[in-house]
């Protein structure tokens, strides 16, 4: 049945649409051995509903520059499934963005929210703008201009989008700042918004955060370790990472790398956190070249001086790993040099930065592996909390969201592995996280009707 369903969406999606068909591959080969245990799920044709999106909505965005040059770009908002509450996912600015991409990302979404427990459906959305090089103003308008054309589709109770690559809570500032005089209300409509208006506190640091609670978590059930003095790396210099790093800091760890889009740093001495926020925080882009200006012993590695599937962060000796920064970043030579190395467990703080062979072989190889569905859940589930606090006028304090998050986290990571335990695939957290993610939205899809 899944081989079926994998051939008749090969054939209907386009060749762009590769990474998506990535994603669907790994859930449904996780799937394979539940479909048959109840009969309901080819009734009711799940599998293949599932692996179809409700809508594709595409629209134009058309802005001005600082010199009243107009830029067009292409708008998009793919809500995937609501079957356990509105959508609900993040947007995306990227040159990279296409319908594949966020096909995938929306797609993940599904599980993922499903793993929090919490009442969210699956969705993506986003841009191929480049806010890089841009002027505050230029952002602004783009903006403006984006949301003019999403706010009929969003609401509420509808779907709420939040950010992700290139997304930060000035991005969402301005989203909302347009919608509210659209339709004149004053609907949580979006997550991840500033905390001045709405905005929950702890949302930037809820992704990387949760990661950490998450792999806290699996490190002192599966192998009775805490990241006290351990050396950790990870990719990427955004919201995930910088937060990754400062609770993986704040435990005790010693994190050794980080990179962008362009280039790499190692530094021996530990990430200096407070320059690397000085360098990228809140929009910022600056060049990670520029950290060894501040630190002279630490090493720049530019992206042209290694082959496009050697990444330097995967090279060095570490305890645990962290990819946080975007899709198939982590080839099955990375995954062979961390094993080398010595390194007892990855975990994801990107959606899907591994690739699926390399995933096979850490597996195989007995190196813990958590998906980032599962451990990077943290984000959504504050964007969640967020749109508790904006329906009920309540503002939470950080203390009463971290320890939320933090017991969410947990949750989750039992739910992964008992899972696993209840399948016959111990220590599988991929299986276990898609099997018991499905295992809800399926549900519900039922008990809903065609
Ligand atoms: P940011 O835009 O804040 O940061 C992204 C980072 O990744 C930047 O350092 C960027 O470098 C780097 N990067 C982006 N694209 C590429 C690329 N093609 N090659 C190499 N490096 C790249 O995004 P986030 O930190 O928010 O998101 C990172 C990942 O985490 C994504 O996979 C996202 O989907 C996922 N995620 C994010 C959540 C959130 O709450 N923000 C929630 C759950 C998942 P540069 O600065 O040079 O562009």
């Amino acid at each position: 049945m899944v081989e079926k369903i994998l051939s008749n969406l090969e054939k209907s999606n386009c060749s762009t649409d590769n990474i998506f068909l990535q994603a669907v591959s790994e859930v449904l080969t996780s799937l394979e051995p539940i479909v048959k245990t109840d009969s309901r799920y080819e009734q009711f044709a799940i599998l293949e509903r599932l692996v179809t999106p409700d809508r594709i909505i595409q629209f134009k965005v058309q802005w001005l520059d600082d010199n009243n040059q107009v830029h067009i770009n292409n708008g998009y908002r793919i809500q995937f499934n609501n079957s356990l509450g509105p959508y609900k996912g993040g947007l995306r600015f990227h040159p990279s963005v296409t319908t594949g991409v966020l096909k995938f990302l929306a797609f993940e979404q599904i599980f993922k929210n499903s793993l929090t427990g919490l009442p969210i459906g699956g969705a993506k959305g986003g841009s191929d703008f480049d806010p890089k090089g841009k002027s505050d103003f230029e952002i602004m308008k783009f903006c403006h201009a984006f949301m003019r054309e999403l706010h009929s589709y969003i609401g509420a109770r509808v779907d709420v989008p939040a950010g992700d690559i290139g997304v930060g809570s000035r991005e969402i500032g301005y989203l909302f700042g347009e919608y509210k005089h659209i339709p004149r209300n004053y609907d949580g409509v979006l997550s991840g918004k500033p905390y001045a208006f709405g905005g929950s506190l702890m949302r930037p640091q809820a992704t990387g955060y949760g990661v950490v609670y998450f792999a806290r978590e699996m490190l002192y059930q599966e192998l009775q370790e805490s990241f006290e003095g351990k050396v950790c790396t990870l990719s990427g210099a955004g919201n995930v990472a910088l937060h990754t790093i400062e609770k993986l800091q704040q435990l005790g760890a010693l994190v050794v790398t980080c990179s962008d889009s362009e280039g790499t740093i190692y530094d021996p001495s530990g990430i200096n956190l407070i320059l690397l926020k000085s360098l990228k925080d809140e929009g910022k882009r600056l060049s990670l070249e520029y950290y060894t200006d501040s630190i002279p012993t630490a090493t720049y590695t530019k992206k042209c001086d290694y082959p496009e599937y050697a990444h330097p962060v995967w090279s060095y000796p570490c305890f645990a790993a962290f990819p946080c920064a975007t899709q198939n970043e982590l080839t099955v030579s990375d995954a062979k040099k961390l094993i080398e190395n010595g390194c007892v467990a990855v975990i994801e703080g990107a959606n899907m930065p591994t690739f699926p062979d390399a995933i096979a072989l850490l597996q195989r190889e007995g190196v813990l592996f958590a998906p980032g569905k599962a451990s990077n859940a943290g984000g959504v589930a504050v964007s969640e909390f967020e749109m508790s606090q904006n329906a009920s006028m309540e503002k939470w304090d950080f203390d009463k969201v971290d320890r939320k998050l933090d017991e969410l986290m947990r949750q989750i990571y039992k739910r992964v592995s008992l899972t696993a335990k209840e399948y016959g695939v111990e220590r599988n957290f991929v299986d276990g996280a898609n099997i018991a993610a499905f295992k809800r939205v399926a549900e519900a899809m039922i008990l809903e009707g065609v």
